[in-house]
């Protein structure tokens, strides 16, 4: 019995747009391995194009020895600086920085607000609270700070008034609960807090502030609060001494006061940050400033292809890494206009993205297999009723995106013909390394592939014993040289960094990902290394079964896990959302079968399906399918504070128990 490839590994898509700079993918080889050549000589190239106060002595060091490497070091540099003050002193005064909209809407579905902040604007909001952060707080390089904000834009002001001082922040997304939020600011010792008394998310106000001070009943490095007035709660818990208004502290600081940006070094940490949590306790990730810097400016270019009259779309919360990257440093890095908004893709209907890109004439658009996938559910029609020619560009990130689904965004926002890449790359990584490069040299897109490694990025697949495996074979994703954007270690924790990434295979980075790499050098991440299903001596991904159960129309998700099995070793069984219109049905399962069957061979045959309404994600929206196997297999379900719903977990379980 063999096993075939679902993944359209042949298909050759050439996109009209960035047709100037389409290559085929053997003169992209020729440019990948030229810049693999001389990795510091290449990346201090584009470490040259941003402004230093001053210039570094050695590109890469490895202090005290490898895996701990420092980029730029000696150089210095200022993250707000360089994301503001440029502009501001370089002609892009008024240009609008941000585009925001919150999520209240009048009763014809327009937003109530809408705020337009340009690099002026921005650059006065984050002086004026960097000065109060250093005079009435008396924070300085080297201290950290947790921001527990909602979309709005005074969560890139707080990360920008930090960042100018050199203090260390952490950002927690808003709609995690006390305790992980506790956990995460005892885990950075964070001394102050930057909340709101509360934000929007599908038409409920969130209490934010309630749940600080939940949290910091646990968490005593916290000695300050500072509250935003977002939705105008008049009943909030102040505590005198500890916590104080925004505007109060903000009023007697005057609109024109300069705060210095603190030179500080390449390797100074600019943020920490917890992963997912996908498949386990998160990691608290520390950034450098130097060389997240240069891989965000490279990355804009080359991934996004940014241009002046850009209107940038990440759809992505600032919570995550995405949001850090890809909303706040590295388009305003660029000088570009960013957009973000408060609430979510399918509230007040599933066509909040599609106002927006129309709304602001929005020219690329960045988003998650998660969201697309969502919407498909609902039809095409909300698509349809929006004008989406302004996308110029898009991207995705966050899963392996399944090539039904790409097809359907492609067709319908893309108008089959805009460049489309799967842009791989985790919170360790601080930006995007493998993807295809419509700003530098677009190779045909594929649906569903991530692309060949970025130049400078030395990726490869490797087996067991960390050789590279042959095109069209599995194996593990590794990066085999350091990268400038890469995570300095884990807050506090150096012996995890060296043994999560670099104990696997000596010397290489270790993704924690199962790919392989086709026959043009492009790569296909297949899921999770730990989530492979190991059916009768054959290893697949779960993204191979995934996707063939997507391309039937009924189809809107699936999870895949594997069951233990006497005679096989283990067994898939599915977990299946349906779209708007299809019913469960004995007839559908043998459908689903028949189809998994016919893409990905015999051996693949599902032993059992099973159809629920939602599945267990996190809160950045990735499907958590170690939940679903630990339900299956009748295992404890371990770290659950990043699961989203808990009644998805639920829903499993009964799905489960009815079949038992
Ligand atoms: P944790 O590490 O805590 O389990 P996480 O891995 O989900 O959480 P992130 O850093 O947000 O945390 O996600 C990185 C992971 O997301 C990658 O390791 C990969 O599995 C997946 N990923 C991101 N982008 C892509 C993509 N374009 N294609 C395939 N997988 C992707
Ligand atoms: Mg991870």
């Amino acid at each position: 019995m063999s096993v075939t490839w679902a993944l359209p590994f042949k298909e050759k898509i050439i996109p009209e747009l960035g047709k100037e700079r389409t290559v085929d993918p053997e003169e992209y080889r020729r440019i990948h391995q030229e810049s693999l050549k001389d990795i510091e000589a290449f990346w201090s190239n584009v470490a040259r194009e941003l402004e230093w106060f001053k210039p570094w002595d050695k590109v890469l060091v490895a202090d005290p020895q490898p895996p701990f490497y420092k980029w730029f070091v000696g150089g210095k540099l200022n993250a707000s600086y360089l994301a503001l003050d440029r502009h501001v002193k370089g002609g892009r005064k008024n240009k609008v920085a941000i585009i925001w909209e919150g999520e209240p809407v009048d009763q014809n579905g327009n937003p109530l607000e809408v705020r337009k902040l340009t690099y002026y604007d921005l650059w006065r909001e984050v002086n004026r609270l960097a000065y109060v952060l250093k005079n009435k707080f008396g924070l300085k390089k080297g201290d950290t700070i947790g921001i527990y904000l909602p979309m709005i834009p005074e969560l890139p002001i707080a990360m920008l008034a930090a960042a100018r001082l050199g203090v260390i922040f952490t950002v927690v997304f808003s709609g995690f609960t006390a305790q992980a939020l506790a956990d995460r600011l005892n885990d950075a010792e964070a001394k102050l807090v930057i909340t709101a008394d509360g934000g929007y998310r599908r038409g409920r106000v969130i209490r934010l502030k309630d749940i600080v001070d939940k949290a910091l009943e646990q968490s005593p490095t916290v000695k300050n609060v500072i509250v935003y007035r977002r939705v105008g709660l008049n009943d909030v818990n102040m505590v005198k001494g500890r916590d104080y208004w925004w505007h109060e502290l903000m009023s007697d600081v005057p609109m024109n006061t300069y705060v210095e940006p603190e030179p500080v070094e390449s390797e100074h940490p600019l943020y920490i940050l917890y992963t997912s949590g996908t498949t386990g306790k998160p990691k608290g990730i520390v950034h450098d400033t130097g060389g997240y810097m240069v891989l965000l400016h490279a990355t804009m270019k080359w991934v996004f292809d940014a241009r002046e009259d850009d209107i940038h779309f990440c759809t992505a919360d600032i919570g995550w890494v995405t949001g850090h990257s890809y909303i706040v440093f590295g388009p305003l890095l660029e000088g570009m206009t960013t957009i973000m908004y408060e609430g979510a893709p399918d509230y007040p209907n599933p066509d909040r993205w599609w106002a927006i890109v129309e709304r602001y004439g929005a020219t690329i658009l960045y988003t998650s297999p998660t969201g697309i996938r969502t919407l498909m559910r609902f039809g095409d029609d909300w698509v349809k009723k929006h004008d989406l020619s302004t996308i110029r560009l898009m991207h995705s990130v966050g899963e392996p995106i399944n090539p039904e689904a790409w097809r359907w965004l492609w067709k319908l926002a893309g108008r089959e013909k805009v460049p489309f890449g799967s842009t791989w790359w985790m919170t360790e990584t601080g930006g995007i390394l493998i993807s295809h490069a419509p700003g530098l040299a677009l190779v045909p897109l594929k649906p569903g592939t991530n692309g060949p490694p970025l130049p400078g990025v030395d990726a490869d697949v490797v087996d067991d014993n960390g050789n590279p495996v042959q095109p069209g074979q599995r194996g593990y994703l590794v990066i085999k040289r350091p990268w400038p954007g890469m995570l300095l270690t884990i807050w506090k924790d150096p012996d995890r960094y060296v043994k999560t990434y670099w104990s696997k295979f000596p010397g290489m980075f270790y993704a924690g990902d199962y790919a392989v790499k086709d026959e043009d050098g492009y790569l296909w991440i297949l899921g999770r290394a730990d989530e492979v299903i190991k059916v009768a001596g054959h290893r697949l991904g779960t993204y191979e079964l995934e996707s063939a159960l997507i391309q039937h129309p009924a189809v809107a998700e699936a999870a895949v896990v594997g069951v233990p099995d006497q005679v096989k070793g283990e067994v898939p069984v599915a977990y299946v959302v349906l779209r708007q219109g299809y019913q469960p049905s004995e007839q559908l399962k043998a459908e689903l079968n028949n189809k998994v069957r016919e893409l990905v061979g015999p051996i693949a045959t599902l032993s059992n399906i099973f159809f629920v309404t939602k599945l267990p994600k996190t809160r950045s929206g990735k499907i958590m399918r170690r939940l679903v196997k630990a339900v299956v297999t009748g295992q404890p379900l371990g770290d659950v504070t990043t699961l989203e719903d808990e009644a998805s977990v639920e829903e499993v379980k009964r799905a489960y128990e009815e079949f038992k």
